[in-house]
């Protein structure tokens, strides 16, 4: 994991304000780090468990809610210990390859269970062409012009999706080639 932070930002939609949770990376996993955040930010006692294999990645998330518990008896909650033993149990092929009913009754058979209707997720990012060379006009003429020709070519990548820009020196002549205008001229009229 190597040093760092981990930002988590939330966007809860219709026009209310996105917050964000920074915590510093634990070095130990992302699991951690991800209780860490949750303890610091939330205040609510969360475990959380993870897997990956070549093809796919899941997790499972267990939150104690305080209904109508003071939050600081929550870690000490006999119905919590019970859960988070439970979950203990999970394997990384139950959580990777069990439908979800499946592996609620598996863990949880002997607890009363409601499954709430579930919202398809998608991963997007904002991140365009048209974004990078804005930035990168923001930069100016100059800088970018000196780094085409160092390296051949602008390469930009965005840090949140992975996606590689690449601009050469015909592109960049043409991000601001409308930025020149014609030097006063001698000729009088
Ligand atoms: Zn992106």
């Amino acid at each position: 994991m190597g040093a760092g932070h981990l930002v988590m930002t939330i966007d809860p939609g219709r026009g209310r304000d996105r917050y964000q949770g920074i915590v510093s990376l634990d070095e130990t996993s992302l699991v951690n780090t991800l209780q860490n955040y949750f303890s610091q930010s939330e205040q609510l006692p969360t475990r959380l468990w993870l897997a990956v294999d070549d093809t796919s990645a899941a997790g499972f998330l267990l939150q104690n809610l305080p209904a109508n518990r003071p939050a600081d008896t929550l870690e000490e909650d006999d119905d919590w210990n019970r859960c988070v033993h439970l979950a203990d149990t999970l394997t990384n092929a139950e959580l990777l390859h069990l439908p979800v009913e499946k592996l609620l009754y598996r863990l949880f058979h002997q607890e009363s269970v409601r499954l709430l209707g579930s919202s398809p997720i998608n991963f997007a990012c904002r991140c365009s062409r048209e974004r990078v060379e804005r930035t990168l006009k923001a930069l100016g003429y100059k800088e970018v012009k000196q780094i085409v020709e160092e390296d051949g070519d602008v390469e930009v990548r965005c840090e949140f999706c992975n996606t590689e820009y690449a601009l050469d020196v015909v592109d960049v002549e043409h991000l601001f080639a409308g930025d020149f205008q014609p030097g006063p001229s001698d000729t009088r009229h």
